[in-house]
């Protein structure tokens, strides 16, 4: 069986992107249940010194192509790149971020390599599969799973004959974890004007703008989240005042979103941010499945919210029932009092 393969996104400071690192500890977990190695792809302008972000991640191997005409992203030379190597290599999977990156350059190479592509899996797996027509076994397959038809469903997909196969995850959605141990990371350098025909680097960049994010709540430890519950923009200065004595930041569901309570960068689920902090209060929130994707995964859950039978209290470790407009005044006043 061939290795898992991670396209590894850079950053504007040319570190790895937080989103190729929680790949590769997917990746890493993936190859160990294989029996496999993990390979990284690194496509920009950094030289091998990049390899030692990847080894605490227990990256194998590095794929390397280094060239200045590769930085920024541009998409035919990047894929021409991935797709040369992939040739190469054949890996048995190849995971990509749900990124704009990601999503321009995996759909072009699936197309190239006419094989599966799975996007923005909530979860990966490897499992078996029989068929039930013809009866044929398929052992060790990746199970790429994610909500389908507006979340009523969770699909298991499967690429049983194409390799490799192929995902994008959306960043925060995988947990970057460090392997103990790591072994040595093998660097191999790509030759790039033997991939790359000139012709493909014939977009130029010109000038880019850079708008720093305003918001990030991704690795916030308390997160004081609001639904359509919460009923109005001004109510929603309540689950900022708790935030403030809590130390935390304020998220959002899409209902809340949409409604224009707060900033779309709020948003949590399926087509929002994937959080995981020590705390999520959530406030006047349902729990349908697409925002339960971006928080199930905290560690303390608490509900507050009108409906003592909302899904959502169903994942919680405590729910209130009543009323935010009573609760979160109440909240608010204990902690001012009690924090130091
Ligand atoms: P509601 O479902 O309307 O729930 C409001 C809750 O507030 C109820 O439980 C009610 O009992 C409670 N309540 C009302 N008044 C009070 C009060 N005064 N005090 C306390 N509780 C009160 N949703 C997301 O959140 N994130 C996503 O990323 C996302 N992506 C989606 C992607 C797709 C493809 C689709 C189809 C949907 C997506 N959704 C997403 C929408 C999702 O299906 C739900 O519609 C949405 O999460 C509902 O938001 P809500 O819980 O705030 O609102």
């Amino acid at each position: 069986m061939n290795n898992v393969f991670i396209y590894c996104e850079l950053t504007e400071e040319n570190t790895i992107a937080d989103v190729s690192l929680e790949l590769c500890s997917k990746g890493r977990k993936l190859a160990n249940d294989l029996g496999v190695k993990l390979e990284a792809v690194v496509i920009g302008n950094v030289d091998e010194t990049i390899a030692e972000q990847l080894k605490p991640y227990g990256v194998d191997t590095l794929h390397l192509a280094n060239d200045k005409r590769l930085s920024p992203y541009t998409t035919m030379p990047h894929a021409a790149i991935v797709c040369e190597l992939f040739r190469q290599e054949n890996p048995e999977i190849a995971l990509f971020g749900a990124t704009s990156v990601g999503r321009d350059l995996a759909p072009r190479v699936a197309s190239e390599l006419r094989c599966g592509l799975t996007a923005d899996c909530t979860s990966l797996e490897i499992g078996d599969h029989s068929e039930t027509k013809s009866g044929k076994e398929y052992k060790n397959l990746l199970y790429q799973i994610r909500p389908a038809f507006g979340g009523n469903i969770i699909a298991t997909i499967i690429n049983p004959e194409t390799r490799p196969q192929m995902a994008t995850v959306r960043e925060g959605v995988m947990k970057k974890e460090t392997v103990a141990n790591a072994g040595n990371i093998s660097v191999k350098n790509v030759d790039v004007n033997k991939m790359v025909s000139p012709e493909l680097f014939a977009v130029e960049i010109i000038e880019r703008h850079i708008e720093a994010q305003k918001i990030n709540i991704k690795n916030a430890n308390i997160i004081v989240a609001g639904g359509y519950g919460v009923g109005t923009k001004e109510n929603f200065k309540l689950l900022f005042d708790l935030a403030e004595v809590l130390g935390g930041e304020v998220g959002a569901s899409r209902a809340a979103v949409d409604a224009g309570f707060v900033e779309h960068e709020r948003q949590i689920g399926q087509t929002g941010v994937t959080v995981r902090p020590k705390l999520y209060i959530a406030c006047g929130i349902s729990g349908a499945v697409q925002h339960r994707a971006g928080m199930a995964e905290s560690a303390t859950i608490i509900s507050i919210n009108t409906d003592a039978n909302a899904p959502v209290n169903q994942i919680a470790d405590y729910v209130i029932n009543g009323d935010i407009a009573d609760i979160l005044p109440k909240m608010i006043k204990y902690y001012r009092s009690n924090s130091k």
